[in-house]
This record gives structure tokens, sequence and C-alpha cells, in this order.
């Protein structure tokens, strides 16, 4: 009692307006300040005293004031409400967002206004932010699920509806579990648990299935929600479907290491896997071995088959060679017909060997393509690392050189890198660069063998054959310049060059010995191949000099006719236009094809040397079927490298047309070759016997 009587009631009241945390002001009919409250000064950044006496409109921006005021009026007048939120001005300039009401009350005259005021500014914020989240769940393209500490589903946006096909109410209140599909095993769910445990946050992709059972891949992050005391409150899931982007980026991958018609390691991949097995090899002291392998006469099966039969010998070749690959080696195609096969792991070069043989003889079955059986043979090069190599790139260089000696050994063999070989290898690059000046400086002579007509024994047509007479080296045979010249782009300059001689040397033979002399000239595949020829410089010549197409003819081989290259065919039929014979050379050594013979319009065929050198054995009954078939055919027949009377006769009595070889004459330097024509008509052009001394091949 004694205490309730000690409380001043009007104190007591003043205490609590002081520190009550609402602000209130009394404000008067006129609109000013009568009393402010701490609180209320404190929102509005003023002192009570600066307040009071002053409009309550200077809490209200400028361009507010019209309207408040009104409302104002309405409230003193008619009753009106004031409660609500109101944008008001700081002291400072600064923004507010207050909630304020009023009431009326009486004193005395005109009622006063009794004012409280909230500051709801943090409030009006925080509501905005959640409506954007809000928002943002709502919309976002990736799906969220969120999942309370009992691990149930509490909630999921509308883009997780889209993406799995389940509604919020499928899932509401069941375990996230349900999502999971069987291509992750218990292990891989617990690691997500224990990273999620110990870093709060997991990321990665998951397989899942989609309500229909479908999997897709999802790329997601799960983050854990905690309460203020450590507590987890939530899980919040979000996710994508990244099945699609993750097949394109397995696909480019793959194509960027792996060939796409064999299925084996490519370039790429092989040259990551060589140096791999280089630091492996100087790891373990162990030896590496690359074996280099090249199918031999891959381009005639492709031409003669289609190249869809080619890609599917190559595939069931790269099975086979599969089969000699022990684990941790590596079977690549690194070019067209081209494959690597590196061993590590050796103790000597023995074992490479071994595995080099046990590849040959993969090859020894054909190869069924259809109702195609295919005989094809393989060549191998071998060099090992690090004894024939400090490097990969020289381990490659020399795996290929032995490959390269492979070949010109005879094919279906292997070959070891060795120190002769690199000198080889070094020889044939001096050469290659030696060529190139060899044009320029004209150490180049045509020479001439004659070409014996069988029926009487006259000579009536010659082949031009170039020779080389290199400065230092002396004669260079074609047959080791001419591959050379070929691979150097040279061979077409040179060809040129050697026809603009043939046509001078025409010129000449038709004018002193006889009227409708021939010669012919070797035409490589390679410039026929690439190059338009209809324009080339020799046939202008031919024209230009008033001669008629059968001055000169031309030999080209066998497998230049096995490629259907629209360009091949032109350079024919240009050829042909302008009334040039077309001989086939070293005839039966390739793939033989009457259907080519007759598509081609070809005039001649040259028995290959080998059948006429064979004519006691099989070659007797090659050398015949050839002139029989040619002759059906309406072709000319022409037998090479003729050294024997003997052969010569059988020849003739096969009813073979031409002869040429060392029987008649070698091939001769220009005036030893007029001499024997000279000879021949009753007309010297010189001293023909010392001609023909100096000239002996
Ligand atoms: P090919 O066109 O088949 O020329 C015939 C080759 O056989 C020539 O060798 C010739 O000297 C040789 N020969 C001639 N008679 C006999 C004989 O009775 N017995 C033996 N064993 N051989 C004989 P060569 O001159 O060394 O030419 C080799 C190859 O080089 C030629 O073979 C030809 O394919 C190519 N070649 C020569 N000159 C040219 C050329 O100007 N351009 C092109 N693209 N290739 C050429
Ligand atoms: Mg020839
Ligand atoms: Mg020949």
């Amino acid at each position: 009692m004694k205490q309730v009587a000690d409380r001043d009631p009007d104190r007591l009241m003043r205490a609590i307006l002081s520190r009550a945390p609402v602000g209130i002001a009394v404000i008067d009919y006129a609109g000013r300040y009568i009393s402010v409250n701490p609180a209320y000064a404190a929102i509005y950044g003023y002192a009570d005293v600066e307040m009071i006496g002053q409009s309550f409109l200077m809490v209200f921006p400028k361009d507010a004031q019209d309207s408040v005021l009104a409302r104002h009026q309405d409230f003193l007048d008619n009753g009106g409400d004031l409660g609500g939120e109101w944008p008001v001005v700081r002291r400072d300039g600064g923004q507010l967002t207050v909630w304020s009401n009023s009431v009326s009350f009486p004193s005395g005259g005109r009622p006063d206004r009794l004012v409280y005021v909230l500051d709801i500014t943090e409030h009006k914020k925080a509501q905005a932010k959640e409506l954007v989240a809000a928002t943002v769940y709502q919309t976002t393209s990736e799906a969220i699920v969120v999942i309370d500490a009992d691990n149930r589903i509490i909630a999921t946006n509308p883009a997780f509806t889209r993406l799995t096909g389940w509604t919020f109410a499928d899932v509401a209140g069941r375990d996230p579990r349900m999502f999971r599909s069987d291509r992750h095993d218990e292990a891989f769910y617990s690691e997500i648990w224990r990273t999620l445990r110990v870093e709060g946050l997991w990321a990665g992709e998951v397989w899942d299935q989609r309500r229909s059972g479908e999997y897709y891949l999802r790329d997601t992050t799960i983050t854990v929600v905690k309460d203020a005391l450590g507590n987890v409150k939530n899980y919040v899931v979000v996710f994508s479907d990244i099945t699609k982007r993750k097949a394109s980026d397995d696909i480019i991958r793959w194509q960027a290491n792996y060939d796409s018609v064999t299925g084996l390691p490519n370039r790429h991949m092989f040259g990551d896997r060589l140096a791999q097995g280089a630091r492996q090899a100087t790891e373990t002291g162990m030896m590496m071995a690359l074996l280099m392998i090249d199918l031999d006469r891959f381009k005639e099966v492709n031409d003669t088959l289609g190249h869809s039969v080619g890609d599917r010998l190559l595939a069931k070749v790269s099975a086979r060679l599969r089969e000699s690959e022990r684990p941790g080696d590596t079977i690549a195609r690194i070019g067209g017909d081209e494959f690597a096969l590196i061993l590590t792991g050796l103790a000597d070069a023995s074992e490479a060997e071994a595995i080099a043989r046990d590849v040959l003889k993969r090859f020894e079955v054909p190869v069924k393509l259809g109702y195609e059986q295919v005989f094809i043979t393989a060549s191998i090069g071998i060099s090992l690392y690090p004894g024939d190599a400090q490097s990969t790139e020289e381990l490659f260089r020399n795996a290929d050189q032995a490959l390269y000696a492979a070949k010109a050994f005879g094919r279906n063999c292997l070959y070891f890198f060795t120190s002769a070989l690199q000198r080889a290898a070094n020889a044939r690059m001096r050469l290659a660069n030696d060529l190139r000046q060899a044009l320029t400086e004209e150490q180049f002579v045509v020479h001439y063998q004659p070409v014996i007509d069988l029926k009487t024994g006259l000579i009536v047509k010659a082949e031009a054959l170039v020779r080389w007479d290199h400065p230092t080296r002396g004669p260079v045979s074609p047959a080791t310049f001419i591959p050379l010249a070929e691979d150097t782009g040279l061979i077409v300059p040179l060809d040129d060059w050697v026809a603009h001689q043939a046509i001078a040397e025409v010129v000449r033979c038709r004018t002193v010995y006889i009227p409708c002399f021939q010669i012919a000239i070797n035409q490589s595949p390679v410039q026929f191949r690439g190059n338009d020829l209809s324009g080339i410089g020799w046939v202008k010549e031919l024209a230009r000099q008033g001669l008629d197409g059968e001055a000169i003819s031309i030999e080209i081989t066998e497998g230049l006719l096995l490629n259907a290259e629209p360009q091949v065919m032109a350079n024919l039929i240009a050829f042909r236009d302008a009334g040039i014979k077309i001989a086939i050379d070293d005839f039966g050594t390739g793939y033989s094809s009457l259907a080519y013979l007759r598509k081609f319009a070809i005039d001649t065929l040259k028995i290959d040397q080998s059948f006429v050198a064979d004519l006691g054995g099989t070659g007797f009954d090659i050398c015949e079927a050839i002139i029989v078939m040619a002759h059906r055919l309406g072709l000319e027949v022409v037998a090479e490298g003729v050294e024997t009377e003997h052969q010569r006769d059988i020849l003739t009595s096969m009813g073979c047309d031409f002869a040429q070889g060392y029987l008649f004459a070698p091939a001769l330097p220009a005036d030893a070759f007029e001499a024997l024509l000279g000879a021949q008509v009753g007309r010297s052009a010189g001293p023909m016997e010392s001609r023909m001394k100096a000239a002996g091949e």
C-alpha cells in the first residue's frame, strides 16, 4: 500500500513516456508539436526541443506534404483514419518508412492529436528482399528442394516439377532417397553425407531418375542450413539437368582422342601415351618399344573396293592388332593405314620382336568383308627407347625410318632401326636437297632406249628415260631419285622438262630419220592425281611444233587407273583428245583389270620385265595371256627387259608386237641413239661406232 501511495501517477506517466520504445507526440489543432517523447525525436534524428512548436509536416517529404495535410484535415473534421505506413524524412535526409496512427483527444478548445510512431524501415527492406528471393525461387530454371533435419521434403519449386515430373504434393514429407537411381552405390551417397557433415556443402554430378523412370544427370549443390545454435535446420538442394551437355562433352572428348573408323586412340592420344611411356621407362629402367605398322598396298584395296570397304577393313585390322596388345600397351591409328603400337615394360628387344612377329602372323588369315576375302599384309618398323632415341620425337622418326626400310625390304616384314638406317635416311635427305638444285643447274640428261618392231626387227619408237648426273656422286639411278622427286613435288617440273627434251628429240628423229617416229615418256602418278595437265607446257609445245599427238606417247602405271579421282580421268581424256597414245607400264605387277583398260581407252600394254626374265617359268603363261588379252581388246604389246635372243624369239612367236631391252640397246644418250637410227636408215649422223662405245650403260 505504501508503495502504491509512493507513486505519483503523473511522474510515473512521464517516466513511461520517456522510456517507451514507441515514438509518441502530441500535436495541436494547428499541426504544431506540443510534446514529443525521446523515442519520437530519435526516429527523426532531432532533439525534442527542436521539434516543439514546429509543424508536424517537417518530417514529411516536400512532395507529400499537400496530401498529408489534406488527410490530417479530414481526420480533424470528420474523424478520418490516419493509421498506416508513411514515408518520412529524417533530419539528415535519410528516408524512412514508419507505421503511425493518431487519436484525437480533447484539450479545452479544439482537440489535440496524439500520434504514435514505429520505425518499420528495416522490416520493409527485409520484406522486399524476401519478395525477390521468393520470385527467384519460383522462376529459376534450377530445381530447388528444401529438406528438413529429419530428411523430409518440405518445399520444392516449379523448376523441380518441370525437371523431375514430380509435383510438390507427390513428394511432400517424403525422403529424398526416392529419387535415387541404381547408377551409384551406397558408398557414393555415404560420401555425400560425410562431406555435408564436415564441410556443410556438397557439389557434384548425380544420376537420378525422373518420375517417368528416365535417367538423367544433374549438376547438384547441397547446402546445410543451421540455426543460431549450430543445429541442422534444413538441407537446400539446387540442381539442373546436364544430361545433354554431358553427352556432347563426352563426344567432343572422345573425338579429340579417338579415331572414329577404328575406335582406336588417335594421333593426339598416341602422343600423350608415348610421352607417358617414356617417363615410365625412365622411372622403371625398363625399355619401351615403338612399332610403326603400315598396311601394304592398302591404297589399292581402297581404290578397287571403295572407301567404305576400306574403312571396314581398317576396323577389322584394328581388332586383330588389339589381340597383340598387352595390358599397359597402346595401339593407335596415326594415319590412313598407319598404326602405332607402344610396348612398355620390356626387358629386352627380343620381346618387341616377338610381339611384332605375332602381329605379322595375325595378317596371314585373309580378312572377310561380306563376300570379299582380302589378303593384306603389314610392314613394321621398330625403334627402342631409350636405346635408340633420346626423345619421343626421335623415337618416332627412327621407327618411321625402320618402317621405310621394311617396305623397301619387300614388305610383310619387320625391321629394327639401326644407325645404318639413320645414315641412309640422312643421305636421302641430302639427296632430296640436291635434287632441288639439279633442275636449275641442268644436271639431268635424257637417254633414249630403242623399241623394236618384232615383225621387222627395226627400231620404230623409243622410251625417254631420265638420268641424273650428280656433280659429286656421278650418275644416280632414277629408281633412287624419282621417288624423292615425287615426295618433294619436283616430279612435275622434272617430267615436264623431260617431255620438252623428248619433243625436241622426236622432231629431229622425224625430220632426219623416220617420219612417223614416236617417243614414250613416263608420267608419275603423283602429278597425274593432283594437277590439271591439259594445259601443261609440253602439250602446248607439241602443238607449237606442229606435231601430231602420235609423236609422243605416255607411260603410266596400273595403280593410277584404280584411282577413280575425277582429276585423273580428266587428264587422261585431255591427253587422248590431243591424240597422245597411252601405255600401261610394268603391266601385270599391280591390280590388272580389263574393265579399266576399256574404260580409259588404253592403247598399249608394256609387259613388266620380271615376266620376261621368267619366260622359262610362270612368266611364259603370263606373257602369253597378256598378249592374247591385249589383242582381243585391240591393244598393242611391248615386252620390256628383253635381254636374250631366246626371249625375243618366244615373244615373237607369241605374237608380241614390240620389244625393248639390252639385247637391242640400253638407254642411250641422244647422239648415240640417233647414230643407231642413222645406221638403220642407212644415213649416218656421224661416226656411229665410236658413239655406241662411249654410250655403253
Ligand atoms: P620403266 O619405265 O619401266 O623403264 C624401264 C627400265 O628398265 C629403265 O630403267 C631401263 O633402263 C631398264 N631396262 C631397259 N632394258 C632393260 C633390260 O634389258 N634389262 C633390265 N634389267 N633392265 C632394262 P631406269 O632407266 O633405271 O628407269 C627406272 C624407272 O624410272 C623407269 O621404269 C620409270 O618408271 C622411271 N623413270 C625413268 N625416267 C623417268 C622420267 O623421266 N619420268 C618419270 N616419271 N619416271 C621415270
Ligand atoms: Mg617406262
Ligand atoms: Mg617398265
